[in-house]
């Protein structure tokens, strides 16, 4: 089987001190793509480094990098941090805008904290539309912000919303939106129900798979060679087999890569 990790964090510590190990580990599992995101400027050269370093190693795998700010550090950034990701883009023609986005599940934030988090996720949004760079987005509890932003941007690049978790209404949001949807590791948890209600009612054109790692298990690392069991309880769900779920998603996965 051939399958992607369309959101992985291979270049933090927990996975990247142990990289030809975890990249092996995923090729036998059968999955051999990968895009990685950064989340905020300190860590976009490690992930930059990244795809460099895959290029040198093709037992590696194919390494895609998205460069940006998570909306959890929207506070620490200021203007010459958009100066530095436009660069940072237009030396590497291929990398995404991600991952950027909007995170309201803490109910103690403040209006204008959430303020400031739209501004830092449109501010990416308009600079990836200007270089026509696909995005990756964070998004919880942000479904109607989220689309309010890209419309009111004029974003049209399209991307992945990662680890969805939302309903079946949001997630039609953003399909019609263009964004394919992050289905993932939360499938591994049996009480996570809404997920698996969303995922039923989705078109075989609509997501792509993901894990995460090193994040969304309680008790391990998460790694890339997870993707096969999200993939057969992702075929369990929608009636079908493991091999269907791979077509599917890695046909998606082609046409957001561009191949
Ligand atoms: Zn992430």
């Amino acid at each position: 089987m051939n399958l992607t990790d369309t959101h992985c964090h291979l270049a933090d510590p927990a996975l990247r001190e142990n990289l030809t190990h975890v990249l092996t580990a995923a090729r036998e599992a059968g999955v051999g793509r990968f895009i990685v995101p950064a989340t905020r400027p300190q860590d976009w050269q490690d992930v930059a480094d990244l795809a460099e370093r895959a290029s040198e190693n093709p037992l590696w795998g194919n390494i895609h990098i998205a460069l940006g700010i998570h909306p959890w550090f929207s506070d620490d950034v200021s203007e010459p941090d958009f100066q530095r990701l436009e660069q940072a883009l237009q030396v590497r023609s291929t990398a995404w805008v991600g991952e950027i986005g909007l995170d309201f599940y803490d109910k103690t934030q403040t209006p204008p904290q959430r303020e400031r988090q739209i501004q830092v996720f449109s501010r990416q949004l308009a600079i990836a539309q200007t270089l026509r760079r696909r995005v990756i987005i964070h998004n919880l509890k942000t479904t109607a912000d989220i689309a309010a932003a890209v419309k009111q941007t004029g974003f049209a690049q399209g991307g992945i919303v990662h680890a969805f978790s939302g309903s079946a209404e949001e997630a039609r949001v953003l399909t019609k939106l263009d964004f394919k949807i992050g289905i993932g590791s939360l499938l591994l948890n049996p009480n996570a129900r809404k997920i698996r209600e969303t995922l039923k009612t989705l078109n075989d054109t609509d997501f792509v798979l993901e894990t995460d790692s090193p994040f969304m298990l309680k008790k391990e690392i998460n790694t890339p060679a997870n993707i096969p069991g999200i993939a057969k309880i992702a075929a369990e769900i929608r009636g079908t087999c493991v091999e269907e779920i791979a077509k599917v998603t890695e046909r998606n996965a082609d046409a957001l890569l561009g191949r």
